[in-house]
C-alpha cells in the first residue's frame, strides 16, 4: 500500500490530485529539481534533447521539424529544443545564445527555405503543452525572459491534456514527453494521441525514471527517495505530500 493508495483511486480523482500537486509546486519546481537530483536532471535533459538530433539538418531534405513537448511544465525540454531549432527559425541569427541547453558547433543556418517550409502547417515550430495552467505560466514567463521576440514567434504555449490533444492529425515530426507520462491517468490514451498527432515516420521520445538494475543501489535509492525527497519537499516547497506523490508515482510506473 502507498501513502496515496494509487492503485485504488479512480481516474478522475488521480487527475485532480496530479493537478493540485503541480499547482502547489509550480513556483518551486525548478529549484526543487536541482536540489532533489543534485543538478543531475540537467544532464538527463541535455542528453535527451541531444538524442532528438534536431540540428543541424533534422533529416536531409526534410522541412523544419515541428516539435510538440507534452507535459512541458516550466519549459526545461522545450527551451533546449528551441536552442536546437534556432537554425530553422526565420530572422534568428544562429549562435545567439540563451545559456542553458546551448551546445557548440551546431549553429549552422539552413539556407534552403526551411523557414518557408515551416509555414506549411498551422502549428509553429515548437509547441509547449501542459494540462496545468500554473506550470505553463511559469514556463511562458521563463521563455519571455530568455528568448528574443523572433524566437518567441516560433513558439506557442497551449494548455492541453495529453489524453485529448487539441491538434490535427499528422501535425508534428517529434513528440517529446519528459517526466510526464507517469502523471497521465490513461497512458494508452495518451500514447494513441501521440500517434495521431505525429506525422508518419515521426518520432515519440519519452524521458522517465526507471529501476536501478543493481540491487544495493536500488535500496539506497529507495531510502533516499522515501526519506530525503519528501523532507526536502516539506522544508523547501512546504508540501511534503506533493513530493511523496512524486516518489510513489516513480515507483509505480513501469520500468
Ligand atoms: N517536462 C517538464 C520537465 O521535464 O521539467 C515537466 C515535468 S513535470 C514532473 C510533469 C508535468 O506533467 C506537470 O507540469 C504536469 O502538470 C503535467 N501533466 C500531468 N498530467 C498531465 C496530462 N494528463 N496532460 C498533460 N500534462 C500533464
Amino acid at each position: 500500500d502507498t501513502h496515496f493508495g494509487f492503485q485504488q483511486v479512480p481516474s478522475e480523482k488521480k487527475k485532480g490530485m496530479v493537478k493540485s500537486v503541480f499547482t502547489s509546486v509550480a513556483h518551486n519546481y525548478d529549484v526543487m529539481n536541482d536540489l532533489m537530483s543534485a543538478g543531475m536532471h540537467r544532464i538527463w535533459k541535455d542528453e535527451f534533447v541531444d538524442m532528438l538530433r534536431i540540428s543541424p539538418g533534422f533529416e536531409a531534405g526534410s522541412p523544419a521539424p515541428k516539435v510538440l513537448d507534452v507535459a512541458g511544465g516550466t519549459g526545461d525540454i522545450a527551451f533546449r529544443v528551441a536552442d536546437q531549432l534556432r537554425p530553422y527559425m526565420a530572422g534568428s541569427p544562429a549562435g545567439k545564445g540563451t545559456g542553458e541547453g546551448e551546445r557548440g558547433g551546431e549553429g549552422e543556418v539552413r539556407q534552403d527555405g526551411a523557414a518557408a517550409d515551416a509555414m506549411d502547417s498551422n502549428v509553429p515550430l515548437l509547441t509547449v503543452s501542459d494540462i496545468n495552467p500554473d506550470m505553463l505560466e511559469v514556463g511562458e514567463q521563463r521563455a519571455a525572459d530568455r528568448f528574443s521576440p523572433e524566437i518567441l514567434t516560433n513558439m506557442q504555449f497551449v494548455q492541453a491534456d495529453a489524453e485529448a490533444l487539441p491538434f490535427e492529425d499528422n501535425s508534428f515530426h517529434l513528440y517529446t514527453i519528459a517526466f510526464g507520462l507517469r502523471n497521465v491517468t490513461d497512458v494508452d490514451k495518451a500514447l494513441r494521441e501521440a500517434h495521431r498527432v505525429l506525422k508518419p515516420g515521426g518520432r515519440f521520445m519519452c524521458l522517465e525514471f526507471s529501476r536501478v538494475p543493481i540491487e544495493p543501489l536500488q535500496k539506497a535509492y529507495d531510502w533516499y527517495s522515501f526519506n530525503v525527497i519528501p523532507t526536502i519537499g516539506q522544508v523547501v516547497a512546504k508540501d511534503r505530500d506533493a513530493y511523496q506523490y512524486l516518489v510513489e508515482s516513480i515507483r509505480m510506473f513501469p520500468g
